[in-house]
């Protein structure tokens, strides 16, 4: 998938289309300073540096994001690739995008390193959300576009740039509501890490899009007609593929068998109102006869990330099946932009709706994330899978150790370093001198005294231990242990017979 190189022309044509008023001077500055900072700078691709914060600056400005954000975008990189400086930035083009630029170069030094460094780089980007919602999505748009430049890079930076971006990007763009931004997200990074099953699901795809494509455009034709007859005005109906990535996860769950997913393209009805959504629902389900248990009220019971719609599938002519999605202007505006709508509402000096104050809460509780246990405590409201039966204790450093519910000073000290398990002889939790077999609760704080005499590990924690890695460590050095006992036992016990 080759990206599209944007030219400075195409960010100013998108930032006179999208803004009333632009502070084109802002732009052209941030972008001069974006110029001679990466003179003589390439990207892997062949181009010019400059490519890539032009790319970060278009998205933003093409998510409506104020002008602040977009010329931090054009400045994202500066500060870590050359010999400008954060005050620099500062006397330049003030506080605030400085301040962008500052949270963006610091975020950038959390790089995934597998499962047990993933909580730390989730907290840092939750802290830099906290301090500015902004910060995330200038990274999400730099990461798009590495993401789109993917194919330049080395094999094991492919893999690990996009596990990231599936494991922690995505997850928090779909917590965040910001539907578009997950979608493209995964599809790119699917493409890097299963190429045979992206392969695959793309060939499914495009065979069910030409088998259906004119049929759909009947249904919407149909569909319209439907609706202006019940006195529904204006409404706008599209079809919608669905993502690929979407479609490879449901087809999983279903067996492979594509027949079985009757969302693959669905009707997208965007109407005014809510009554009208009702209404079209109605007046649909008189024309053609839904299927049983497939009507989805997420206007009444909206989902945990804000998203609202009807959903319901139908029996149409020919026995053929198809989903309708039915939804306000307001909620497809939610679905597909999520935070950033909310953001946008707030810009303009108005209230958000009801169904986005649930953010309103997120940011207020990530303000208050002061101390480690707010953080956790707020990991728990996030309910992400991946923290399921899992605890998160701190070494007095500071750094986090994950580890399975039930984990004790054990567990922690192997996990750290096998030295520091083996010669473990107590644990201090939370400042209180505590047993070796005392079960960890997330939050704690655990330091590991130690007995540098010590010979080994003590059998008997096999029985309380949770983690195989300390189990594995503690049969290792007592296999040891015993064989060197009874090397000098035993020559000992021969003398005597
Ligand atoms: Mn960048």
């Amino acid at each position: 998938m080759p990206e599209i190189v944007r030219t400075f022309d195409d960010l100013l044509t998108a930032i006179k289309r999208n803004y009333v008023e632009p502070d084109l001077d802002l732009v052209q500055r941030a972008y001069d300073l974006a110029v001679s900072a990466h003179r003589g700078e390439k990207r892997l691709t062949g181009d010019d540096f400059i490519v890539h914060p032009i790319a970060v600056a278009y998205k933003l400005a093409d998510m409506g994001l104020n002008l602040n954000v977009v010329a931090a975008g054009l400045l994202h990189d500066v500060v870590e690739d050359s010999a400008v400086t954060i005050e620099d930035v500062q006397r330049d083009f003030g506080e605030d995008i400085a301040g962008l630029v500052a949270s963006v170069t610091k975020l950038k030094k959390v790089v995934y390193q597998g499962v047990d460094r993933y909580v730390e780089n989730m907290r840092k980007m939750f802290l830099a959300m906290a301090s500015d919602v902004r910060v995330i999505f200038i990274k999400f748009a730099d990461r798009l576009h590495n993401l789109q430049t993917l194919y330049a890079m080395p094999h094991h930076k492919q893999e690990r740039m996009a596990r990231e971006v599936l494991e922690i990007y995505a997850p928090i763009a779909n917590r965040l509501g910001m539907g578009e931004m997950k979608g493209e997200l995964e599809d790119l990074a699917f493409q890097y890490l299963q190429p045979k099953e992206y392969d695959w699901t793309q060939r499914i795809m495009s065979t069910k899009v030409q088998e259906r494509g004119t049929y759909t455009s009947h249904l919407i034709d149909q569909t319209e007609t439907i609706l202006r007859e019940a006195g529904i005005r204006d409404p706008q109906i599209h079809g919608r593929v669905k993502r690929l990535y979407s479609l490879y996860k449901k087809l999983k769950r279903y067996g492979n068998d594509s027949a079985k997913i009757y969302d693959l393209i669905a009707i997208r009805v965007v109407v005014d109102d809510v009554e009208d959504c009702y209404a079209a629902l109605g007046a649909i389900h008189q024309r053609w006869v839904p299927l049983p248990n497939r009507i989805k009220d997420y206007i009444a019971q909206p989902k945990p990330n804000g998203y609202q719609s009807l959903h319901t599938t139908v029996f149409c002519e020919g026995g053929d099946v198809a989903e309708f999605q039915i939804r306000t202007r307001e909620m497809h505006e939610l679905a597909e932009y999520g935070v950033v709508a909310h953001w946008r509402y707030k810009e303009m000096g108005m209230a958000p709706p009801k169904n986005l104050r649930w953010m309103e809460e997120l940011v207020q509780i990530q303000k208050e994330l002061a101390s480690k246990q707010d953080f956790l405590d707020q990991l728990e409201v996030l309910k992400i899978d991946a923290f399921k039966d899992r605890i998160f204790v701190f070494t007095p450093k500071g750094d986090v150790i994950d580890l399975p519910e039930g984990g004790t000073p054990v567990d922690f000290a192997y996990a750290i370093h096998s030295e520091l398990g083996n010669k473990c002889t107590a644990a201090r939790v939370n400042e209180r001198l505590v047993n070796l077999d005392t079960q960890l609760t997330s939050g704690d704080i655990v330091e590991i005294i130690t007995d540098k005499n010590r010979k080994g590990p003590n059998a008997d924690w096999l029985k309380f231990v949770k983690t195989h890695h300390a189990r594995s460590k503690i049969r290792d050095m007592s296999k040891r242990g015993m064989r060197r006992w009874f090397s000098q036992v035993l020559p000992r016990v021969r003398k005597k017979t």
